[in-house]
């Protein structure tokens, strides 16, 4: 019997009962605006901020809109001007060039390897093109940082994180976003704390976070914030940063405290069911799973593994029939963008050189979300699934 699979791969677990609890406690009170505090109160949004610079290490927070928002407010924060050039990986997701775009500024595309990170070879090549990089740990692979940090620090180039997919991971027991001047994270639905929309900066600068704090829309109430620098920083800029209205509110926070503190033990849940699907995957024939490096600590959110030099019909065939046995795959390498996926080439305000070993993976790349409603079982079955129709369809072609 054909097994079929009847999970979905978009439903996350219920926001906990304490995030509920206090999300209630937040509307009963009627000030949802971050600002809008009573006599002796602090809070939500402050306390989120407190919480997740603890948590990260980071002297200082700024709870946002948007993960979007805190890339395009970091590189603000940080001086990045119109008409700059801003390195970024050829493999991310849409609103990381949007982000630069955002700003006026132009995104230089840099490779991607086998192993999904950047490319720091070329990385090497185009470093002295450009004063920034905005790296994206694009599906949660981080590259050898080591010898990127080395890279941009002999090139002069700052660097900014985009640590959408890493939240919980780290390198070298460095935690993503405390190697560049500002990490920025996203709480959106799919990443690993949900509220909806939302997002993080952090940074130990103290002017780029004060800037950041204006730019977020603090209408001269800085003083509110808690993991933020002393009012002296703020003298020096509040006249000369526009408002760019992107805040986060108290009712989001609510909801998303009770998720940091179990952030944990979500991470070890995900990677549980990750190792599942990987050892499920493992010596499928024209099948390439993703070496992750020991120095990294990854968050096994989601799965990719390549098709690598198989023609479009073949992947296009592998996707078609897990897909008719309920397994929801994305193809990173398809020509047209489609929900979440696109490749650099169709991003055609951002013109790029074209990349030819960097098209050949992105080609080949599939990708899976793995929901914490999944249980490991599902995972296993999952693995089976993929396997049997990689399979089938090589042997096909064979
Ligand atoms: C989701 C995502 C973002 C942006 O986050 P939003 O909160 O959706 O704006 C940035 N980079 C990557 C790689 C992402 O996946």
């Amino acid at each position: 019997m054909t097994e079929i699979f009847t999970g979905s791969f978009t439903q996350q677990e219920p926001i906990p009962e304490a995030g509920i609890a206090a999300a209630l406690r937040v509307l009963q009170s009627g000030r949802l605006h971050r600002y809008n505090v009573a006599e002796g109160e602090t809070a939500e949004t402050a306390l989120l901020e407190e919480d997740f610079a603890a948590i990260t290490g980071a002297r200082f927070c700024v709870a946002l809109s948007s993960g979007g928002y805190a890339l395009a407010c970091a590189m603000r924060a940080a001086g990045v001007t119109a008409g700059a050039r801003v390195l970024t990986n050829a493999f991310t997701l849409a609103p990381v060039p949007g982000a630069i775009a955002a700003v006026g500024a132009v995104p230089v595309f840099v490779g991607v390897t086998e192993a999904l990170v950047i490319d720091l070879d070329d990385l090497e090549r185009k470093a002295a093109s450009a004063d920034w990089l905005m790296l994206s740990h694009m599906r949660g692979h981080l590259c050898d940082m080591d010898r990127l940090m080395a890279i941009c620090a002999r090139h002069g180039v700052t660097v900014i994180e985009d640590c959408a997919h890493t939240m919980g991971g780290s390198w070298r027991g460095t935690p993503s976003g405390r190697f560049g001047v500002a990490g920025c994270f996203s709480t959106q639905t799919y990443k690993h704390a949900n509220s909806g929309e939302g997002g993080f900066l952090i940074t130990d600068d103290e002017m780029l976070a004060a800037r950041a704090i204006l730019l977020s829309g603090s209408y001269m109430l800085y003083d509110r914030h808690r993991a933020a620098p002393a009012p002296e920083v703020f003298e020096r800029v509040k006249y000369l940063t526009p408002n760019m209205s992107g805040r986060m509110d108290n009712l989001r926070a609510a909801i998303l405290r009770p998720q940091l503190a179990d952030l944990d033990r979500q991470v070890a849940r995900w990677n549980a069911r990750y190792a599942v699907v990987d050892a499920g995957l493992r010596d499928t024939p024209g099948l390439t799973r993703i070496a992750r490096p020991a120095e990294e600590v990854f968050v096994g959110s989601s799965i990719q593994f390549l098709l690598l030099d198989w023609s479009d019909e073949a992947i296009r065939a592998v996707l078609a029939r897990c897909a008719a046995r309920g397994v929801e795959l994305k193809w990173f390498g398809a020509p047209e963008p489609a929900g979440f996926t696109s490749r650099y080439d169709s991003w055609r305000y951002a013109p790029s050189e074209r990349m030819p070993a960097s098209d050949r993976i992105l080609r080949a790349v599939v990708d899976m979300r793995l929901p914490l409603t999944f249980s490991e079982e599902d995972c296993a079955t999952i693995a089976r699934i993929i396997r049997q129709e990689v399979a089938g369809v090589s042997e096909q072609a064979a």
